[in-house]
């Protein structure tokens, strides 16, 4: 057995586990993590420690086989795989930023309509970051555990400039979105907007206030796919089990 304070290049997976779970163990990491097979061994103690060296944590196992099958969305047993969409824009590329941070592997995607690679440019030698040009109006089958889903045209000049294309991203993205969620069980963090408060007649507005939008005027196109994208949450959530929200982004800024 290796002593977990050999030194291990980070490069390499190297798992401390009980005796009992090592090999059901590497299977379900490798399975999961897609990464080279980690070098499973006994853990130094009979204590109930999953250790992996290069993640740069250690966790204990109450439930060593249950734990590792399949999706994590409470990410309690390690890393998450999160696919970001929308990962170039400002916000996107922040919480990129944070999650990889955090040990995650982050798979952004975005086709870059209304942002820039360069905001990314500061995280492509990252190890953990695999970045992928998709138009989340098209399907996308990939397996994470988690998704926050941030992909639309925000600002009037860009989602002015096609709004049939803004809509189509807005409600054929969520669908798609919480559609990949429904099959990997995935968490689905919707991004939305204080736009769905229309031109609101209550200051400020409680998450009660249903708001006040012009679905024929200049802005329907997003406010309403926004609504709609909105509905299609609660849908997902109450008819299809998906753990699904919603967060309302006012305006921001920011480095
Ligand atoms: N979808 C996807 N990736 C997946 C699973 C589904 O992009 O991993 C898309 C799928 O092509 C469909 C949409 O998500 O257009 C909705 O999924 P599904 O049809 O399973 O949902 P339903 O409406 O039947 O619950």
């Amino acid at each position: 057995p290796l002593d977990p304070k050999d030194d291990v290049p980070l490069d390499k997976w190297v798992v401390f586990v009980p005796d009992a779970d090592a090999a059901a163990v590497r299977d379900a990491l490798f399975a999961a993590a897609r990464h080279q097979p980690p070098r499973v061994a006994v853990a130094p103690d009979d204590t109930p420690i999953l250790r992996v060296e290069g993640a740069v944590r250690a966790y204990r196992l109450p439930r060593p086989r249950a734990a590792l099958d399949g999706a994590d969305p409470t990410g309690e047993h390690g890393p998450m795989r999160v696919l970001l969409t929308g990962a170039a824009g400002f916000i996107g590329s922040h919480i990129t930023e944070r999650l990889l941070d955090q040990g995650h592997e982050v798979l952004v995607v975005d086709n870059y309509y209304s942002s820039t690679r360069r905001n990314l440019t500061h995280l492509l030698d990252h190890p953990n970051i695999e970045v992928m040009r998709h138009d989340v109006t098209f399907p996308l089958y990939v397996e994470v555990d988690e998704i926050y889903h941030l992909a639309c045209p925000a600002s009037p000049i860009f989602y002015q400039r096609d709004p049939v294309q803004t809509t189509k991203t807005s409600v054929i993205g969520a669908i798609n979105m919480l559609g990949l969620a429904k099959r990997t069980k995935a968490k689905n963090l919707l991004s939305s907007t204080s736009e769905v408060y229309g031109d609101p007649q209550v200051h400020p507005q409680p998450e009660t206030y249903w708001g006040h939008v012009n679905p024929v005027g200049p802005r329907g196109v997003y406010d309403e796919a926004k609504r709609y994208a909105e509905a299609l949450v609660l849908a997902y959530r109450d008819n299809r089990g998906v753990d699904a929200s919603i967060v309302r982004i006012f305006n921001t800024f920011g480095p």
